[in-house]
């Protein structure tokens, strides 16, 4: 492929209001095909591998209309970063009416003093708490039950709690808190992912690290688990996609993780993806001033550099 391919192509800068993610700055490439605007916005460190599912996902959506819908709008969580206890009324006013909140958790008491905050805020919350992996087995099993010991039944599951299989399996069996996997599919791909329902009970899609609306189905498909279908910190332009493909599932029970737009100082889309009494409506993404977000020169080059080397992988 051509950068010409890329039609209206754009290599944009959002401020992010916390770091997350360790970034404080998200930079995406946006574009417009035939079917309306794209995102690729593979994460900076993700080599050409790695980026080929978001690209395909990309140039999916950018050429093929939209899957057939079952609902115009998604019911939608907040996402807390890792941020002071004392930010946190202030990050979930930005998710109006949302009742269930996803908490990016790394050590014990930071998770605790998160969710103790949260709760003040919201005191019906629904709370996820996202490992990402990081945990070993035992701080799971240690931590997980200190949690449902200390706040109750609020946790609908917990994220990724450890990373590896066979520690998920036995977790599974003893946790007083179901279980999501997130990176258990992203990262596994090429294994088989009709194992996963052995070790987790939810799995969370996301449009572009899968490869795209065609692709998150037959991955659904395989995995056999309910699905909630989370952002990669899209700018609207993405969480449109994500929003369509939250759309295209018949049955949908727990609200996605499309309100991410609100971690940006700004969005590309302006207002269009802030939350509305908890939900988000269905929409093709409307940009206004992208010159607004333009990158500077070098990061222009080496993302039109990437996408012409991830580009030769298709
Ligand atoms: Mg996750």
């Amino acid at each position: 492929m051509l950068l010409s391919d890329f039609p209206n192509l754009h290599i944009l800068q959002l401020p992010l209001r916390n770091t997350f993610r360790g970034i404080d700055t998200r930079e995406v490439a946006v574009f417009q095909g035939t079917a309306g605007w794209s995102e690729f916005s593979p994460f900076i460190e993700y080599d050409e591998n790695e980026s080929l599912r978001w690209l395909r996902a990309a140039i999916e959506a950018a050429q093929t209309p939209w899957p057939a819908m079952y609902r115009d709008k998604v019911a939608i969580n907040a996402t807390l970063p890792a941020v002071d206890p004392r930010q946190v009324a202030g990050i979930l006013s930005r998710f109006k009416g949302c009742t269930t909140i996803k908490i990016k958790v790394s050590d014990f008491s930071q998770g605790a003093a998160l969710v103790e905050a949260t709760l003040d805020v919201i005191p019906e919350a629904r709370i996820r708490l996202d490992v990402n992996g990081l945990w070993s087995y035992e701080e799971a099993i240690s931590h997980i039950t200190e949690y449902h010991l200390r706040f109750g039944n609020v946790f609908e599951y917990v994220e990724q709690p450890t990373a590896k299989v066979e520690d998920l399996k036995k977790l599974r069996a003893q946790s007083p808190v179901k279980i999501a996997a997130d990176e258990s599919i992203r990262k596994n791909l090429d294994g088989d992912l009709s194992e996963i329902k052995n070790f987790a009970d939810v799995a969370i899609l996301k449009w572009q690290p899968l490869g795209g609306f065609a692709a998150a189905h037959a991955i659904a498909e395989e995995v056999g688990l309910p699905v909630v279908i989370s952002s990669a910190l899209d700018t609207g332009i993405g969480i449109s996609h994500g929003l369509a493909l939250a759309g295209s599932f018949p049955h949908l029970d727990m609200a996605c993780g499309l309100g991410t737009t609100s971690l940006f100082e700004e969005d590309i889309c302006g207002e269009q993806f802030q939350i509305d009494n908890g939900y988000l409506k269905i929409d093709r993404a409307d940009p206004l001033d992208l010159e607004k977000f333009a990158a500077p020169d070098d990061r222009v080059q080496w993302w039109h550099n990437r996408l012409m080397k991830v580009s030769e992988l298709l």
